[in-house]
């Protein structure tokens, strides 16, 4: 049985919370695209842990982690974050890396933060994690799979090829300093060692979890408004985050994915640039920062406050449809009790007509929301354990949102906690 956990807004949704709950009941979770530049907050008996590359059922120690073959794997990296849990108590956890999965090379990050830089103020707000140079690169066939790692002839020459490319970009666009084709590969040779452990096949290991009936979930990162297709291009990522993709970047067949839980936000927040219709400001979107999440709506990578909106249902019906939702945790309750009303977008006006359906960027700039206000229920939410007791102006909150994005809301979290989750 597989399920998949993926955003219905613009990343940051809680799915790392979402994850880890479902995560007691799994067998193997599975990272399928992006890479270490979203992070999951995950609290939990060993304290409260942002993870970045590592898929959140580390904490298990029934479970295996896959970094499955459609993620951007900076290998320092996952050894650090691997180290960094193990240090603070948590048991070794069981990691499988794809042997398919490529490598996020230092020139990555680098041409990530040149290109901002270059970019100045029409820059895409990226991470700078190296995330487009990366899937550019794969695409382009001038990545590094870590099989490539294993054959040390071929390696040595791919980076000399690589290196000659990239240094006449280095020297001639941004004027900085070249890449060391020797300093190269014996870094690619530690990555080697750093990997090695937990190289795998992992499509072949999925077939064989599948066919013994094994429970696995697909663990996206971001949400669907940041597809390179379907989200605000080109303000989005650089790689699908679509429930659909998990198939792609884990190694499974499409058919095996029968369940998309889709996680979307009672309010709204954003990072980086581009459209954002019921984006907030001033005092109001301040205090909504301040007190959402969980200690405040600020990037769990880079620290950068989040831009805060009210709950878009356009955003949320259409990113809950490319997800191919089947059913809704709907996140972050609680933080909207001090809220006296609360208004939810219902349409778009662009150009003077309302539409409930959400249009490619060029309209969508010119859109302006559309809505509707819904009293507020005054009340503290944390504790309440059944839909019941939830006060009746957030049962009709949640019962409107979810007649508007038309997907059942079967979860409700009211808190950051693993057990602070209503199911309906
Ligand atoms: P992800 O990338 O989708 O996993 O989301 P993040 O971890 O970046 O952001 C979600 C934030 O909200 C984290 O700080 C979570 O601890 C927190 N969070 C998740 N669910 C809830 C909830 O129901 N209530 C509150 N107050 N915080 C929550």
């Amino acid at each position: 049985m597989v399920k998949a956990i993926v955003g219905a807004n613009w990343g940051d949704e809680g799915k790392g919370k979402i994850t880890d709950m479902l995560g007691q009941e799994a067998d193997i979770i599975v990272r399928f695209q992006g890479g270490s530049n979203a992070g999951h907050t995950i609290i939990n008996k060993y304290g409260k842990f942002a993870l970045h590359l590592l898929p959140s059922g580390v904490f298990y120690d029934h479970t295996t982690s896959i970094i499955g073959n459609g993620v951007a794997l900076n290998i320092p990296y996952l050894f650090n974050e691997i180290k960094s849990i193990v240090d603070r108590g948590v048991p070794s956890p069981k990691i499988l890396v794809s042997d398919r999965a490529q490598i996020m090379m230092p020139y990555h990050i680098l041409f990530d933060q040149y290109e901002e830089e270059r970019l100045g103020g029409k820059s895409f707000g990226s991470t700078k994690s190296g995330i487009a140079p990366f899937y550019s690169d794969k695409y382009a066939k001038i990545g590094f799979q870590v099989s490539e790692l294993f054959d040390a002839e071929a390696l040595r020459e791919k980076v000399d090829r690589v290196c000659e490319m990239k240094n006449i970009i280095l020297e001639h666009m941004y004027h900085k300093p070249a890449i060391n084709p020797d300093e190269l590969y014996n870094l690619l040779l530690d990555y080697k060692k750093m990997v090695e452990p937990y190289v795998c096949d992992v499509a072949a290991y999925l077939h064989e979890a599948i066919k013994n009936g094994k429970s696995i979930l697909l663990e996206g990162q971001l949400g669907a408004l940041k597809d390179p297709d379907f989200g605000i291009y080109p303000m989005v990522t650089s790689s699908s985050t679509l429930a659909a993709y998990g198939a792609i970047g884990a190694g499974i067949p499409a058919y095996e994915i029968k369940n998309v839980i889709a996680v979307a936000k009672a309010y709204s927040s954003a990072v980086g640039a581009g459209e954002f219709v019921s984006e907030i400001f001033g005092d109001e979107a301040d205090e909504l920062r301040r007190r959402g999440g969980d200690g405040g709506e600020y990037g769990a990578t880079t620290g950068r406050p989040r831009r805060m909106g009210w709950f878009d249902a356009v955003a949320t019906r259409y990113g809950c449809r490319m997800q191919g939702a089947t059913e809704v945790a709907l996140t972050v309750l609680d933080v909207l009790g001090y809220l006296k009303e609360l208004p939810v977008c219902v349409g778009y006006e662009i150009d003077g007509v309302v539409t409930k359906d959400f249009p490619t960027t060029v309209k969508l700039a010119k859109a302006k929301p559309v809505y509707e206000v819904l009293p507020g229920w005054n009340q503290e939410i944390r504790g309440i354990k059944k839909y019941e007791d939830l006060p009746e102006n957030c049962r009709k909150y949640i019962e409107f949102i979810e007649k508007e994005i038309e997907v059942p809301i079967t979860l409700v979290s009211n808190g950051p906690g693993r057990d602070e989750i209503i199911k309906r």
